[in-house]
């Protein structure tokens, strides 16, 4: 048995079509769109969004947060490759809470056949997320 579930755009908060390819954007993004809710965004959003790590003199821009891997010079680079919604929510579970797939996600963290360490690391998130906003009128811890 498995959970239907939509994600919508973490730029344009649209549904992602469930035929379309989901992407994962990474902390640059967070820096340059601070209203950004999650990481994984729609095609257009992904691939239609450009901007460039350097300024005119060649060196990176102010505060900017370099991609794990390799050189980068624009967006398309601090995009990941396109995922399956089940795939990119499982890969980024935080982003998946956030953006529509909650119940999905427990129900993987729950099934018998899901890895156990995966889903130990599942629990944890889910954990956090919850204790995040089920406390009422608490201060929000914030994870570093
Ligand atoms: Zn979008
Ligand atoms: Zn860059």
């Amino acid at each position: 048995m498995s959970v239907a579930f939509r994600i919508s755009c973490c730029l344009c908060r649209k549904n992602i079509p469930l035929t379309g390819d989901v992407f994962a954007l990474d902390a640059e993004w967070q820096r340059r769109f601070p209203a950004m809710v999650g990481t994984l965004a729609c095609r257009s959003c992904a691939m239609g969004t450009t901007w460039r790590c350097t300024s005119r003199d060649g060196s990176f821009v102010d505060g900017h947060i370099p991609v794990a891997d390799g050189p980068c010079f624009d967006a398309w680079n601090h995009v990941s490759s396109p995922g399956t919604h089940r795939g990119m929510v499982q890969g980024h579970p935080r982003s998946g809470l956030i953006q529509g797939a909650g119940a999905y996600l427990r129900s993987v963290a729950a099934r018998k056949d899901t890895v156990p360490e995966y889903a130990a690391m599942l629990r944890t998130v889910i954990q956090e997320w919850d204790e995040q906003h089920n406390s009422s009128g608490a201060p929000q811890s914030v994870t570093v």
